[in-house]
């Protein structure tokens, strides 16, 4: 039996889930950037400004879905250090109307909107000051989990954790395995290793990318850093339920470019269809990954590849002939051996 799990009969929305506003260090209003991503064809918006939940749903319309949720940060010390680690978390809202503030320490208060409007915004968790450790971190993500929200965690290159740290994060839905802010200053913020030792140790993670855009400069510039890296989501309808359904059980892949139209196995055979590609690479949890590359001159839209009885898991990587790159999520053998 043919199993799917990116199929031609569902829709996928295309989505930023990481970007800044003037609420916190962007440089756009929350409308400019709703506009900016409509206007080049994007159906969902999350505006995760720094420790700034807001509920933009006022914004949204019947082909335009924004999602609640904000960023936050956990430093040696509160200051910004470019040479010192910090975690970096997006929160996404699991209802549209939850801004709950997760273990809220003043000193991280640098970008706030009137304190009227601060001392508005519920707050849980423990508001002592926070503490650059594994342990604290992982309440913190605990807190936030418990408190509706889906926890990713972002720009692993940027952030410069130990490896150590970040495998040690618990209750992380995905990993921002492409950031493009990052990816444009120079961080090669392609984070495929890590997820493949991520998959390796058997954690359930998803993979997802975005933007994180502040918009420094204008849209149209070349050194913009909006509209290079996203995410696809295959809801079953453009609401809010069905957009974080989809996000939480998996239904959704990272790109900087190509699209995945089709991946489906049949027996041993991983068949990938997807928008015009030069390499199409099975991950598997090994060491020599099975790949396929385009003839030159030539480029693939359709193809299959083995998947090993031995397989710790499978991913498939999509590349395209500037680079960009589509990654589905990886799937172990538990969700797809039982099907067959
Ligand atoms: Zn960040
Ligand atoms: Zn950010």
């Amino acid at each position: 039996m043919k199993q799917y799990f990116i199929s031609r009969n569902q829709k996928q929305y295309l989505a930023n889930l990481h970007s800044h506003t003037n609420l916190s260090d962007g440089t756009l209003t929350p409308e400019e950037m709703k506009k900016a991503y409509k206007d080049r064809g994007y159906s969902i918006l999350a505006i995760t400004d720094h420790e700034h939940p807001a509920n933009h749903s006022a914004l949204s319309d019947p082909d335009f879905l924004m999602l609640t949720g904000y960023e936050v940060h956990v430093r040696v010390a509160p200051r910004f250090d470019l040479y010192a680690p910090e975690a970096h978390l997006n929160l996404f809202a699991k209802e549209p109307d939850n801004i709950t503030m997760i273990c809220y320490d003043s000193r991280y208060r640098r970008f706030f909107a009137s304190d009227e409007e601060f001392a508005k915004i519920p707050r849980a968790g423990s508001e002592r000051p926070r503490e650059y450790s594994v342990s604290y971190i992982n309440e913190l993500i605990r807190t936030a989990v418990n408190n509706g929200y889906l926890v990713s965690y972002n720009h692993p290159v940027w952030s410069m954790e130990d490896e150590s740290h970040i495998l040690s994060y618990e209750n992380i839905f995905s990993l921002e395995i492409d950031n493009y802010g990052s990816e444009l200053s120079g961080n090669n913020e392609y984070s495929g290793a890590l997820y493949d030792k991520m998959l390796r140790l058997g954690m359930r993670r998803f993979c997802h990318a975005g933007d994180d855009n502040h918009n420094g400069v204008p849209l149209d510039s070349p050194e913009s850093d909006s509209f290079g890296a996203f995410t696809m989501i295959l809801a079953d309808s453009l609401t809010y339920p069905d957009v974080i359904r989809a996000m939480e059980t998996g239904n959704m892949y990272a790109s900087s470019g190509p699209l995945i139209h089709e991946l489906s196995k049949e027996e041993d055979v991983i068949h990938i269809e997807c928008s015009s590609a030069k390499k199409v690479i099975l991950f598997d949890g090994g060491k020599t990954p099975r790949f396929i590359v385009a003839q030159p001159g030539e480029s693939i839209t359709s193809c299959d590849l083995r998947l090993r009885p031995t397989a710790r898991y499978f991913r498939v990587a999509v590349i395209d002939e500037n680079g960009g790159i589509a990654s589905s999520r990886g799937f172990f053998p538990d969700e797809y051996e039982t099907i067959q």
